[in-house]
């Protein structure tokens, strides 16, 4: 029997196993973990495959390092060496509208002189600094806060790609709060975005003078990081660094709660103990794994519904290219008539994702507004994307490779009343002391997200077994 049960092998399981047995050595305790994988390797959305010379990310392609939970990781795990930043060019980003490429305003300077928004439009955003905050606590959609404080036309070119950038997701229906929970704090702290801007930029010269470390220039959203192999080198560094057992094609079937602790039902019949088990997998996996344990559990977590996504990955060689690349990508406006949501240039971020004098772009597709976009054939994709490659960088030759990876269920969406959700989520775990749950669906998409909330499910854990001994 082990002491504590992790299923999903994700990083959002394997950072929880790591933080448990962390806590578990500071506090004197001797606490077993176990990881239930159903795939053939850990790693869940993170897997970096190395296909004819070219690095393909099949998820994730690196993660932002203002925050500091996944470089801690990264130190705990003695695999700091291996982080690779992305180059300086990639923090220009892009967004199609207006049948062609803008590159997104960074200073105030740039946003007037940009083409991206028309003249009424900036002027609206500029009333932001007018409109009075939003108190009343309402989850908000995206769309909603976006028209109120920036106008029509933000939301379309500005906020819309950015939802589509991290969530694959439609601004109409997702939580401001959960979503983008600082956006919705700058409103709140400080009033408005604008004012928040000034009275950040105003602490940071004064932080400036006074001799603290401040933000370096790529501001807030921090730098894009990843390791030299690709980012599965995270998955492999903390597989690493455990001293607990990973068991792939280890499927959980069911969950019961017993006096002394859990029965997990393993697909092929086999039954494990747990004294608690820490739930790290999808929200639907978990649902149908708890159905006979708490159905009303079971019946919100099927409320968290998933977008579609497939990833595709063109490789060209350079001097074939019409276009310089200097950048990170593109996002594109919503109503362009492009097919794919973006194109990211991922050897114009990283050195060394593409053999040499080659280039590597990575497109998606599908999402939350364009879900038939899983119905079509990998053919079609192919052919939808390289349509959308020539119509925004002028790429009018076939790839000399390129690979189609899809996402049935790729990003879970916080829609407006997630917040309540996890609430209730919360209220129904009290039901089942020594259960726990972590993960994307709930906390957080980001590689970020993700590791600072298995951090704070593992205390939690510790604790919990900490009172049993
Ligand atoms: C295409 C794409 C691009 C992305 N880009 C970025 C990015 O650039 N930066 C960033 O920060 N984030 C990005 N994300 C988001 C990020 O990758 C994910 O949110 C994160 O990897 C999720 O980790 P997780 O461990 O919570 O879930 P998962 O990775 O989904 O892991 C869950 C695990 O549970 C396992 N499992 C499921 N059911 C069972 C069962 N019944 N029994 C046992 N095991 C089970 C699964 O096989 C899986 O391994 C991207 C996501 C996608 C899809």
């Amino acid at each position: 029997m082990a002491d504590v049960v992790i299923i999903g092998g994700g990083i959002s399981g394997l950072a929880t196993a790591f933080a448990v047995e962390r806590e578990a050595r500071k506090q004197g305790l001797d606490i077993s973990t176990l990881i239930l994988e159903k795939g053939t390797r850990p790693g869940g959305k993170i897997w970096s495959r190395k296909e004819d010379g070219y690095l393909c990310e099949w998820g994730p392609n690196g993660f932002l390092d203002s925050k500091p939970w996944t470089l801690d990781l990264c130190r705990d795990t003695s695999i700091t060496a291996r982080l690779l930043r992305s180059n300086d060019n990639a923090r220009k980003r892009f967004i199609f509208s207006q049948g062609r490429l803008h590159q997104l305003p960074d200073s105030a300077q740039a946003f007037f002189s940009s083409g991206l928004i028309s003249w009424p439009g900036k002027l609206r955003l500029s009333c932001e600094l007018l409109i009075p905050p939003r108190r009343d606590g309402h989850d908000e959609t995206l769309a909603d806060f976006a028209r109120r404080r920036l106008g029509a036309e933000a939301l379309e070119k500005l906020i819309g790609p950015m939802v589509s950038g991290v969530f694959a997701g439609d601004p109409e229906t997702m939580s401001l709060k959960s979503c983008f929970p600082r956006i919705h704090e700058l409103e709140t702290e400080y009033g408005g975005l604008i004012k928040a801007l000034f009275k950040l930029q105003k602490k940071r010269r004064l932080e400036k003078k006074s001799g603290k470390p401040v933000a370096g220039p790529s501001g807030p959203g921090g730098v894009l990081t990843s390791f030299y192999g690709g980012i599965d080198e995270l998955i492999s560094g903390v597989a690493g660094a455990l001293t607990g057992e990973i068991r792939t094609q280890a499927r959980v079937t069911g969950l019961r709660k017993e006096i002394d602790g859990f029965e997990i039902d393993l697909e092929g019949g086999r039954i494990l103990q747990a004294v608690a088990v820490v739930s790290a997998c999808p929200a639907y996996e978990l649902a149908a794994m708890v159905e006979k344990m708490d159905r009303e559990m079971a019946r919100i977590l099927n409320r968290i519904p998933y977008a579609p996504l497939s990833v595709v990955c063109c490789g060209f060689a350079r001097g074939k290219i019409p276009h310089d690349l200097n950048g990170f990508g593109y996002l594109a406006v919503r109503g362009e008539k492009m097919n794919a949501l973006g194109t990211l240039w991922d050897s114009s971020i990283f050195p060394n994702r593409a053999p040499q004098g080659c280039v590597l772009l990575r497109s998606m597709v599908g999402g939350a507004t364009r879900p038939e976009v899983m119905e079509w054939s990998e053919e079609k994709v192919q052919t939808k994307v390289l349509e959308d490659l020539r119509t925004s960088m002028g790429i009018d030759r076939k790839p000399d490779f390129i690979r189609v990876y899809p996402h049935e269920k790729a990003i879970p969406q916080y829609l407006s009343g997630h917040g309540k959700l996890i609430d209730g989520l919360a209220d129904r775990a009290r039901y089942s002391p020594g259960f726990f749950f972590t993960g994307n669906a709930f906390f957080g998409v980001g590689l970020n997200d993700c590791v600072k909330a298995a951090n704070e499910t593992a205390a939690k854990v510790v604790d919990f077994i900490g009172h049993l001994r």
